[in-house]
């Protein structure tokens, strides 16, 4: 349902469809913030599935929150006990998303989301996972080029791994046909009209 505020029409519901929502695409295309504002933008809805990784924190990242940063025999661990649901490697370190990560989340009755690269779309796709997979993409590489640079968060090599691996992700959400909307991020503001609306079926 919705209610006509100003004649705005605005969600006020859950979405219909409850299945947990996989959200990926190219480091920097934006899918972090388009994220963040499904999730502020709709109070008790959707929580962010907090990852598992051995990269080294980036300033303002907090253990716990961004990820649980651990070291890579505590991740060797959490695999091998099959901890985990999916699990990469990007661009020399380790991500992946744990079994407890996912209940917690479910278990408050809530929608998660997930932000994984396509290696772990391709796993959870391929192990039956049920739920929405969408792909956030940028205009064109150069833009994402762009974006890593003004970032300053990673360096000179780190960024051309960023930027080869884009290239790849891009090619597999082109034919993989794992994704039911790709999204090109653009525009802020229509980029997440669009998500949002897939999401709530609306559009
Ligand atoms: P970043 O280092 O920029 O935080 O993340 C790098 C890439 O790893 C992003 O594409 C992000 O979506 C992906 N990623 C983050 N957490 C996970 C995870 O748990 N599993 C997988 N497969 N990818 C992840």
């Amino acid at each position: 349902s919705t209610s006509q505020i100003h004649n705005i029409l605005i969600p006020t519901t859950a979405p219909q469809d409850r299945r947990p929502l996989i959200i990926s695409g190219p480091s920097g295309a934006g899918k972090g913030t388009l994220i963040q504002k499904l999730i502020d933008t709709h109070p008790h809805t959707f929580e962010l599935t907090v990852s598992h990784t051995t990269r080294q924190p980036r300033p303002g990242e907090k253990d716990g929150i961004s990820y649980h940063f651990v070291s890579v025999e505590t991740y060797n661990t959490l695999k091998h006990n099959g901890d985990l649901i999916e699990d990469a490697m990007y661009t020399g370190a380790f991500y992946g998303t744990s079994k407890a990560a996912l209940a917690e989340i479910l278990d408050k009755g809530l929608i998660p989301i997930l932000d994984i690269e396509m290696t772990g779309v391709q796993q959870v796709k391929t192990s039956g996972f049920d739920a929405r997979y969408v792909f956030v993409k940028p205009r064109d590489l150069g833009v994402l080029e762009e974006r890593l640079r003004g970032r300053g968060t990673e360096s000179e090599r780190d960024i051309r791994a960023r930027l080869d691996r884009a290239r790849r992700e891009l090619e597999f959400a082109e034919t993989a046909g794992v994704f039911q909307r790709i999204i090109v991020n653009d525009d802020l503001g229509r980029a997440y009209a669009e998500l949002e609306g897939f999401v709530f079926g609306l559009g």
